[in-house]
């Protein structure tokens, strides 16, 4: 194959990995990318057909390298056939790398695809980097920066809205949003910049209100994209919600009922839940990490045993570590009993943070209004036992993790998307302050480039090689 001409040439090696996930499986993939991937394949296994583009060839893996052309023979020194394998090859450019690349698809042992690489390597391939693949599909121009995040983040996604929301971004959602707004900002440095150049050949100087009103014109859209972050990070990274309270007053219960499966157990004596028990469960497609506590007391006069009470008191260590931790805390209050000192204490701790109240057991007595004691923290009534209001409390649980926001196509879903954003943004109001004092136009178009270094490094463009490989060295080997 010709590598293109924009691939650097210390990318003209052929890499080789593992591709599929450790362990044992019913196949097992090993991959190859660059220009040695077609012949090194041919030396790796006996192929039953020439390689073609796009298309699966049956081949024989056998114990030893430079094999017979004749299977049936049964000459001693024949090598043994201990696989059979089937061999993909995407020529240059049609592939995901868009370098050669060739995938061979045998059972998923551990020693089959371990002499496969092995062999692979002896055969002139390198053992490729983390995420080595992705980062030469973006190197060719296959992928932008955020599509090949994208590519991590779906692979990692544990509920489906994380994987659709990746897949969108895969799509290029995400960097279609941010296409008019660069262009945007291009015009405006060009016609600048043509300014500058052309001063004395009679071009008119873009008039100040002029620059003003096309630099408030690049702002919104980039502030709506800032504030999906409220969505997109949650959606991405999940929330942790401590589920604390008394002994006995239903914490258990609700997680399982929030879980929907019996994870943690459930008994009628007080203190059960000594450790904290965790579950992730997805809310609407967020992943949320419940965390169930022990009592954050031991009830007084219970006759459980020294050790028992020392557990309990590990736990409740641990239940207060897990309310530092958590991003959110539903409190579960007993209907049926007054609040006591140490409830009242923790309603007064928790002000101000994203808590919620479940007054449990209302089954058993009619719905009381605590508003006054519970330090103005929403409270909604819930029985574990019955079910009922916990449609709501899924509901508000909800809104209290997203604060309100809803789903959008093109989210930012990073910490450094939503960085590169406000990099941006600010950018643009230094331009405009600039502008606004009449200061000259080179000065302005200082601000202006770093807007736009910011927006082309959200897709890769001008991203500084530490950052590409910080971030490349996320994936893992195969990708
Ligand atoms: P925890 O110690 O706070 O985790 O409480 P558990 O979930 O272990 O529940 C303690 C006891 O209360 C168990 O016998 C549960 O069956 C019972 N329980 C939990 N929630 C309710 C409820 O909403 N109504 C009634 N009637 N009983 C409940």
């Amino acid at each position: 194959m010709t590598v293109p001409d924009h691939i650097p040439d210390l990318i003209a090696d052929t890499i080789a990995a593992i591709s599929t996930p450790p362990g044992r499986g019913g196949i097992g993939i090993v991959r190859l990318s660059g220009p040695q991937s077609a012949s090194i394949a041919a030396q790796l296994v006996r192929l039953r057909q020439p390689l073609e583009h796009a298309r699966a060839r049956l081949a024989d893996v056998l114990d030893a390298p430079g094999s017979s052309p004749d299977i049936d023979s049964d000459a001693a020194s024949d090598p043994v056939r201990i696989d059979e394998a089937l061999v993909t090859f995407f020529g240059a450019p049609h592939s995901y790398t868009a370098e050669d690349l060739v995938e061979i698809a045998a059972h998923g042992s551990p020693v089959v695809l371990d002499l496969l690489l092995r062999r692979a390597l002896s055969l002139g391939a390198r053992l490729a980097e983390p995420g080595e693949f992705t980062q030469r599909a973006f190197l060719s121009g296959r992928l932008d920066l955020t599509q090949a995040e994208a590519v991590r983040d779906l692979i990692a996604a544990q509920t489906l809205t994380q994987a659709r929301q990746a897949a969108s971004q895969l799509g290029g959602a995400l960097s279609r949003r941010v296409q008019p707004v660069k262009q945007a900002l291009v015009e405006l440095i060009a016609q600048l910049e043509a300014g500058i150049d052309f001063a004395e050949d009679d071009l008119d100087v873009t008039a100040q209100d002029e620059i003003a009103r096309r630099i408030d014109a690049l702002t919104p859209p980039l502030r709506a994209l800032e504030a999906s972050f409220a969505r997109g990070r949650i959606v991405h990274d999940g929330l942790t919600l401590a589920i604390v309270g008394r002994p006995n007053v239903g914490k258990s219960s609700l997680f399982n009922r929030l879980a929907e499966r019996d994870r943690a157990i459930v008994t009628a004596a007080p203190g059960t839940t000594r450790d904290t028990v965790t579950e992730r469960i997805s809310l609407d497609g967020i992943p949320l990490e419940l965390v169930d506590t022990a009592g954050l007391r031991q009830d007084p006069g219970t006759d459980l045993r020294e050790d028992l009470e020392e557990a309990e008191q590990l736990g409740i260590h641990r239940s207060r570590e897990a309310l530092a931790d958590a991003a959110l805390a539903l409190v579960v209050l007993d209907a049926t009993q007054a609040l006591n000192d140490e409830e009242r204490g923790l309603l007064a701790a928790l002000q101000g943070r994203p808590a919620l109240i479940a007054l449990n057991k209302c089954d058993l007595v009619p719905a009381r209004n605590l508003a006054a004691e519970c330090a103005g923290l929403p409270m909604l009534a819930t029985s574990a036992l019955t079910g009922e209001g916990i449609p709501a409390l899924r509901e508000r649980i909800l809104a209290l993790a997203t604060g309100g926001a809803s789903s959008e196509p093109g989210m930012l879903t990073s910490l450094r998307h939503h960085q590169v954003i406000s990099c941006a943004i600010c950018a643009l109001a230094d331009a405009a302050l600039a502008n606004s004092t009449a200061i000259p136009h080179e000065m302005i178009l200082l601000d202006l480039y770093r807007a736009l270094w910011a927006l082309d490094s959200l897709t890769g463009q001008t991203t500084p090689d530490d950052i590409l490989n910080l971030i490349f060295s996320t994936f893992c080997i195969g990708k």
